[in-house]
């Protein structure tokens, strides 16, 4: 039976980190009677050390339990399976994380009563919604272990959201651990402040036959096809899976492998961008539209819809405000999804032209996309590697343009003018 840590690909150091991390955790639980709080190192001394000096163990303080960590890493990397993992191994009866007890199986399956899960669904965390968590966050764990509390995409945090969870990380409930999940520790990303009292676990883009070799031994999948989605998906892993097994998900990359094929003419270009768009919504669409109709028949349920009678009017009064409220959180999160289809489609997009200006250079690396490498290395040809250069420039500007709020249709086809006329 592997244990919780068995999916995070790739990431040996941090798998370490987080073992002995979890042991320091069990053995202050041991040590510290019922009625005391145990005792954990404030992670601002360890903050403190220059960028890089890891902890290595020995008598470093800074090796033992701390009360709030960032998982930092590229898309895929596996922040939030590492977050899930060490929030297991707290709640593991053996302090382990062996993956058989009652604590790894339902802190794995989502359903431990003392780690709660924070997935932002629109564009950010709003602050009702931290202090909310917060306050939970502080009561007394149920199982006698430690409340967790996992941040996903805590780089979407509204400014009062990172105040109220700031609050809580300076002034921590004894048996409160967060997990916060980032891209970086950019200031950008999450603030200076609560950086500052946490401690960071990097993840790094696992290589592409680690990710072959999970996705064989955990889903099943055919060793060839593995390898083939594990190097489309570049080191992404929810990506690969969904590659590998999800026959959409291929179509869609395919559709958008061809753009550089289907660029001839000013037209064709703005044909292009709209496909790529009218592509990414109705991907997006798929993905949400379940979800809202659930989410409204669950509130209308709630709010007795269709009921008459004394107080009708009153409750059809606030309904109207509830039904308001979760009309704008899910817009929010649709505009999230399309944001997030795109942004996929010009991953892809990007790995095409890097295969070419890396054949362009005759550079000893394997493509990113094998099925489409012929039709890169004729693109090298022409375009030689300058020309590839920009045109991957092209689409890494496209993509920074989306992050800071141009209007997608508008970078899109700029870009698709640019991968034209090179
Ligand atoms: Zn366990």
């Amino acid at each position: 039976m592997p244990d919780v840590f068995a999916d995070l690909v790739g990431q040996d150091e941090a798998v370490t980190e987080l073992r002995r991390a979890a042991a320091a955790a069990a053995a202050v639980l041991r040590a510290g009677a019922v009625d005391r709080a145990p005792v954990l190192i404030p992670a601002g001394d360890a903050a403190d050390a220059p960028a890089g000096d890891a902890p290595t163990g020995g008598v470093d303080p800074a090796a033992g339990m701390t009360h709030a960590w960032i998982f930092t890493g590229p898309p895929g990397s596996g922040r939030s399976v590492a977050a899930r993992a060490f929030a297991a191994a707290l709640q593991c009866v053996h302090g382990t994380g062996c993956g058989e007890c009652q604590g790894c199986r339902t802190t794995m399956g989502g359903t431990h009563a003392d780690v709660r899960l924070v997935v932002p669904e629109g564009l950010s965390i709003g602050v009702n919604e931290m202090r909310a968590l917060v306050l939970r966050a502080a009561s007394t764990p149920s199982g006698g272990r430690w409340q967790v509390v996992i941040i996903e995409d805590a780089d979407r945090l509204t400014e009062a959201a990172g105040n109220a969870l700031l609050k809580a990380i300076e002034e921590p409930p004894p048996r409160t651990v967060f997990l916060l999940c980032a891209p970086s520790t950019h200031p950008d990303d999450i603030s200076v402040t609560i950086r500052s009292r946490c401690r960071v676990i990097p993840l790094r883009q696992p290589p592409a036959t680690a990710v072959a070799e999970v996705l064989v031994r955990r889903d099943g999948v055919a060793p060839d096809v593995a390898q083939w989605a594990a190097a489309a998906a570049q080191g992404h892993v929810g990506r690969a899976r969904r590659l590998a097994r999800d026959p959409e998900a291929r179509k869609r990359r395919e559709a958008v492998l061809a753009v550089p094929r289907r660029l001839t003419g000013v037209g064709a270009a703005f044909d292009a961008a709209s496909a790529l768009i009218e592509a990414a919504e109705a991907e997006a669409a798929a993905s949400v539209t379940e979800a809202d109709a659930a989410e409204r028949a669950a509130l209308e349920t709630a709010l007795g819809a269709g009921g008459t009678g004394r107080g009708a009017s009153g409750a059809i009064r606030g309904a109207a405000g509830q039904l308001k409220e979760l009309e704008k959180r899910q817009k929010s999160r649709a505009t999230r999804a399309q944001r997030d289809a795109l942004d996929r489609a010009l991953v892809d997009l990007a790995g095409f032209y890097r295969d070419a200006l890396t054949m362009a250079l005759r550079a000893p690396v394997a493509p990113v996309h094998t099925d489409t490498a012929a039709l890169a290395g004729a693109g090298a040809q022409k375009w030689d590697a300058e020309g590839a250069l920009r045109r991957l420039e092209a689409v890494l500007a496209c993509r920074a343009a989306i992050e800071s709020n141009v209007k997608p249709r508008i970078a899109v086809e700029a870009m698709m003018l640019a991968l034209w006329k090179g």
